[in-house]
C-alpha cells in the first residue's frame, strides 16, 4: 500500500474534478470540489461554489466517482483462518491470531473501509490503540471487546467447560471470549467490566443463534430486567448496546430493552420493524456469513449443526429482511466475518453490499446509504463520518467506473483509486488510470 506522509496540522489539501457521491441527497456533486484541512472536510462543493486556497496541493480527480469511505458496522477482527470455532481457537497461540488481525486490518483499508464496528473480539478493541497511534495500518476501529452472554448463551461455547469460556477467569486466550453473567447484579457487573476494557459499546447476546451448538435461533437470551441493566449502564458511560438478536420475540424484548444495534434479525416479524422504526434503532442483517456458510461450510470446518441451522433460516431470513427493508426500516451493512482464507476473508466485506441489492433488492443508492449513512449510525458515529459533508471526517474513497450500475465494482481493489482516511491518503493510482 502506497502511504504519503502525514500532513502537518492546518495544511491544506484540495481534491478536484470529481464526481461526489452525495448519499444524503441522492445525486452526485458534479465537477465536485473537496478541501481537505487536516482530519477533516473544510469544504465540499461543486466548481465555483466552493472558494480554492491558493499554493496549496492540490489532486486532480479526473472526473472518478467519490464516495464516503465503506463502514462494515458489524464484523469480528479474530484472525481466524478456518470456520471450525471448536479446534482452531485452541489449537492456535494467541499471538498468531493477533498477527493475522494486523494483516485483516490492512486488507479492510485496502478495500475501501475506512471504519469497522467490530461486535466481540478483544484483539479489535486493542489493536484500536495501535491504529490510533500509527504503528500499524487499518480502518478507524469502533469495538465492543468482550459480548456478554448468559450461561447457556450464544456466546458460552457450550463444547467447552464454563471456566474456560468467560474471559475472566480462562486459562486459554482464545479470540472470541465472553463475558457470562446471569441476573441484573452480575449483568451490571459485566458491563461495567466490559467498559472498564474500553469497550465502545455493548454487545450482548439477546437470543440463541446458528454458530452456538446447542441454542437456536428463536430461544429468548437474558430477561428484560437483564438487558434493561446492561443498557442503563451503557447509558450511564454515553454508550449504546448492538444485540445479537435473530428471534421475533427476542428481537422486539431487545428492542424494548432500549438496545439501539439488532445484529442479523433473521425472524424480524411487523411488529419488530415497527417497534425499530419508532426507537430508530439500526437492523445489521449481516447476509454475508451465512451466504459464505453455505458456500463454503463443510470445506472450512464449520460444525454440521451451525450448517444445518443456516440452511434452515437462510430463506425466511431473507424475506424478513426484505420486509424491513419495504417497511423502512434503517439497514447497514456488517458481514460478521471473522477473517479467513476464502470464507469469512476481510477485504472482501464490499460483499453485503451486492447481497443487499441482489437478495433483498435495495436500489444500489439505498445499499451504498447502508454502507455509509446507516453504518456510521449503527457504530455511534454519525457526526463524524458515514457521509461527506463539511466538518466530518475528509473519509473518502474514489472508485472506477459508477458502483451504482455495477455493484461488483466495489470488491475488485484494482477499482478503487483513492482511499483517504482522517484526511490522509493511503493508496493513490488516479494518474496510472
Ligand atoms: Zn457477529
Amino acid at each position: 500500500m502506497n502511504t504519503s506522509k502525514e500532513r502537518t496540522r492546518d495544511e491544506i489539501l484540495v481534491l478536484e474534478n470529481g464526481r461526489i457521491l452525495d448519499v444524503e441527497n441522492e445525486r452526485f456533486i458534479e465537477r465536485g470540489v473537496i478541501i481537505v484541512r487536516d482530519k477533516l472536510i473544510s469544504d465540499i462543493g461543486s466548481r465555483g461554489e466552493v472558494e480554492i486556497p491558493k499554493n496549496v496541493e492540490t489532486i486532480d480527480l479526473k472526473g472518478n466517482v467519490v464516495l464516503p469511505g465503506l463502514i462494515d458496522a458489524h464484523m469480528h477482527l479474530t484472525g481466524m483462518r478456518t470456520g471450525d470455532l471448536v479446534k482452531e481457537p485452541l489449537l492456535t497461540p494467541y499471538e498468531v491470531f493477533v498477527a493475522r488481525a494486523i494483516k485483516d486490518l490492512e486488507a479492510l483499508l485496502d478495500a475501501g473501509f475506512t471504519t469497522i464496528g467490530d461486535a466481540g473480539s478483544v484483539i479489535a478493541l486493542n489493536l484500536k490503540q495501535a491504529v490510533e497511534e500509527g504503528t500499524i495500518i487499518g480502518p478507524r476501529i469502533i469495538a465492543s471487546g468482550y459480548p456478554l452472554s448468559q450461561t447457556f448463551g450464544h456466546g458460552d461455547e457450550h463444547y467447552l467447560p464454563v471456566e474456560w469460556v468467560d474471559a475472566r477467569t480462562t486459562k486459554k486466550l482464545t479470540p472470541m471470549m465472553s463475558l457470562l453473567c446471569d441476573g441484573v447484579d452480575e449483568c451490571r457487573k459485566a458491563a461495567r467490566y466490559a467498559l472498564r476494557q474500553g469497550a465502545d459499546f455493548i454487545k450482548v447476546m439477546a437470543t440463541g443463534g446458528v454458530l452456538s451448538q446447542r441454542d437456536r435461533p428463536e430461544y429468548i437470551q437474558f430477561s428484560k430486567e437483564e438487558l434493561r441493566a446492561i443498557v442503563e449502564e451503557a447509558e450511564h458511560a454515553n454508550r449504546f448496546v448492538h444485540a445479537h438478536a435473530q428471534g421475533s420475540k427476542g428481537i422486539i424484548h431487545a428492542i424494548e430493552a432500549g438496545v439501539k444495534v439488532i445484529a442479523h434479525a433473521i425472524y424480524i416479524d411487523d411488529e419488530g420493524c415497527e417497534l425499530a422504526k419508532q426507537r430508530n434503532v439500526v437492523v445489521v442483517p449481516t447476509l454475508s456469513v451465512v451466504e459464505h456458510i453455505l458456500r463454503y461450510g463443510e470445506k472450512i470446518g464449520i460444525p454440521p449443526w451451525g450448517i444445518e441451522k443456516s440452511k434452515e433460516v437462510y430463506e425466511e431470513h431473507i424475506s424478513n429482511i426484505r420486509r424491513a427493508y419495504r417497511r423502512g426500516v434503517k439497514l447497514a451493512t456488517g458481514t460478521d466475518f471473522m477473517g479467513g482464507r476464502e470464507a469469512f476473508r476481510h477485504g472482501d466485506n464490499a460483499l453485503e453490499i451486492k447481497l443487499l441489492i441482489e437478495k433483498i433488492g435495495m436500489r444500489p443508492i439505498d445499499a451504498l446509504k447502508s454502507a455509509t449513512l446507516y453504518a456510521a449510525e449503527a457504530v455511534g458515529l454519525s457526526s463524524l463520518t458515514g457521509s461527506l459533508r463539511k466538518d466530518k471526517y475528509a473519509d473518502l474513497i474514489v472508485i472506477k467506473g459508477n458502483p451504482l450500475d455495477d455493484p461488483d465494482l466495489l470488491l475488485k481493489r484494482e477499482n478503487i483509486l483513492m482511499i483517504m482516511k482522517e484526511g490522509r491518503i493511503y493508496k493513490n493510482i488516479i494518474e496510472k488510470h
